[in-house]
């Protein structure tokens, strides 16, 4: 590859994160070699929800086309106690979603999500993307990085002006600087399942919860998120347990999900067996203090730098915002990688640590018990409306604006001390 190294830049993990990353550097001039270190890209697990801080990123990238076709726009987010399944609270979304935030809240397979942003990535001809490929080292030094791809064995060396770090959760490029492994276990687990409407547990379940909306059951040892997919054709299933509701995770054993959901009626009844078999997801998180970038050559987005719990349905958006406003930054500043690598830090650690407290908040709310519960609900129904108005910072943030935003007072600051 004839490409100088200061125009070269190399991500490692061709998940949600990496794509983007891919996308949003190539965009700015860069050219990309993505290594992903299965044979073939595909997403793992079933829904999920793209909020409008999201979906604004993929419009402005060129993806959010490709998506469209695949995906839901729901109309409402509706949050039900999952013992009676009155409702205490809902979200409009729909049109007023769009509105509000200037851009759709979405719900879509993960796999139409890789999908779309493949399809992009690939019209892209300083996009290469090798499959089969893992990011095995890394020296970095002042100029860049060489980052070392393992080829079923044999190792070739790529020299780039940065190797961006989306290898999700269990990142191994975290550890390339000499650094601890810094994830750990959230202490729960994700069941996961789809139905098909046409069943006779998919007619049940649209007794149980309206079939336009992301409804979410909330309980004191579990919560279930349940949103159309794939046209209506069927339903995404999510619920969340303790990891320590019974016992290890195993997919051929989802009691624990069962002694969570017991004692409920209608169709959350005997869901937990009717609508087996779930795929348990045991949830880590990343230790929120370490850093994100060496002073040169790599920088951590996505999961590797912050996976979170599924609270605020935002890890995927974080990874998303991370991968824009790094290319965005980088692309400012090639020359003088540790200042760019710095603004990336400054802007995203806020906004993440946020994004993750909203989601510690939700898991307290979503999981309380007793008098909490009682307080939740009561808090839930006086907000009403302006439950979306509490959002306002969550969906309508412009990560791209707020990248453009830093640079300009940067670039102010630089002009008045001259
Ligand atoms: C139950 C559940 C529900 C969720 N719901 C939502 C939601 O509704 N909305 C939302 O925004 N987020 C949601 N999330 C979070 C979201 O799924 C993750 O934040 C997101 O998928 C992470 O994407 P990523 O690209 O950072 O990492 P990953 O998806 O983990 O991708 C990493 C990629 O890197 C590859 N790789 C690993 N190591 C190497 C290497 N050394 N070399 C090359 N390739 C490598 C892997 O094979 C993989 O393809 C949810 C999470 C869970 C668990």
């Amino acid at each position: 590859m004839n490409t100088p190294r200061s125009r070269q830049i190399v991500v490692a993990g061709a998940g949600i994160a990496g794509l983007t990353a891919a996308i949003a550097f190539a965009r700015k001039g860069f050219s990309v070699q993505l290594y992903e270190q299965a044979p073939q890209i595909q997403e793992a697990g079933a829904g999920l929800q793209i909020p409008p801080n999201a979906t604004r990123l993929l419009a402005a990238l060129g993806a959010l086309e490709h998506l469209l076709p695949a995906a839901i726009a729901p109309e409402r987010i509706e949050l039900r106690g999952a013992k009676r399944q009155k409702l205490l609270s809902s979200i409009e979304l729909g049109a007023r979603a769009e509105t509000r935030w200037k851009a759709p809240y979405l719900v879509a397979h993960r796999a139409d999500l890789q999908s779309a942003l493949l399809a992009r990535a690939q019209r892209d001809p300083d996009i290469r993307i090798v499959t089969g490929a893992r990011v095995s080292d890394a020296a970095l030094h002042a100029r860049g990085a060489t980052v070392s791809i393992d080829r079923k064995g044999r190792i070739d060396e790529v020299s780039c002006l940065l190797l961006v770090g989306a290898d999700g959760v269990h990142s191994s490029v975290r550890g390339l600087g000499g650094g601890t492994p810094a994830d750990r276990p959230s202490g729960y687990v994700a069941w996961r399942t789809t139905v098909r409407r046409d069943s006779r547990l998919g007619q049940a379940l649209a007794e149980a919860m309206p079939q336009d909306a992301v409804t979410a059951f909330l309980h004191r040892r579990f919560h279930l998120v349940a949103y159309p997919l794939r046209g209506g054709s069927a339903v995404n299933l999510v619920a969340v347990t303790r990891a320590d509701a019974g016992g290890k995770a195993d997919a051929a054993d989802h009691a624990p999900l069962s002694a969570a959901m017991r004692g409920l009626r209608g169709a959350l009844a005997t869901l937990a067996d009717d609508a087996a078999p779930w795929t348990p997801w045991p949830i880590s998180e990343v230790d929120p203090r370490i850093s994100w970038t060496g002073e040169v050559g790599a920088a951590l987005i996505g999961d590797a730098a912050h996976a979170m719990t599924p609270f605020a349905a935002q890890g995927a958006a974080m990874g998303i915002e991370d991968a824009v406003v790094l290319a965005e930054l980088v692309a400012a500043r090639p020359d003088d990688m540790p200042a760019a690598l710095a603004a990336y830090e400054a802007l995203r650690r806020p906004r993440v640590a946020r994004a993750a407290a909203r989601g510690r908040l939700n898991q307290r709310a979503y999981h309380a018990a007793g008098p909490m519960a009682l307080g939740r609900n009561l808090v839930m129904r006086l907000r009403g409306e302006r439950l979306a108005a509490d959002l306002d910072w969550l969906y309508g943030y412009d990560a791209l604006a707020e990248a453009k935003a830093a640079l300009e007072k940067k670039a102010g600051r630089e002009a008045a001390g001259r």
